[in-house]
């Protein structure tokens, strides 16, 4: 075999496999099982994609102190209750 055919499996494997667990991380989870799960099963990859986190993970989900929910910490104010981030 080829070291194009080697990348192409890399990439294959690899790509959801490193997108799965970075994901998790960025919503509290466990890279190493949804990066392992995410690999020969890339809907894992939409699985963890669209959950939330229940706490706050710095950088990627705040979580509102007026009412309570999760949102992407990008926004400047919670998209549920419209309370604004005081940084
Ligand atoms: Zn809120």
């Amino acid at each position: 075999m080829g070291l194009t055919e080697y990348i192409f499996i890399a990439a294959f494997f690899g790509l959801p496999g490193v997108l799965g667990a970075w994901l998790a991380h960025s919503r509290g989870r466990n890279p190493l099982v949804w990066g392992l799960l995410s690999a020969p099963f890339p809907f894992f990859v939409f699985i963890i994609w669209f959950q939330k986190p229940d706490q706050e993970i710095p950088g990627h989900f705040r979580k509102c102190p007026s009412c309570g929910a999760v949102y992407p910490w990008k926004l400047d104010a919670c998209k549920y209750c419209g309370a604004e981030v005081h940084r």
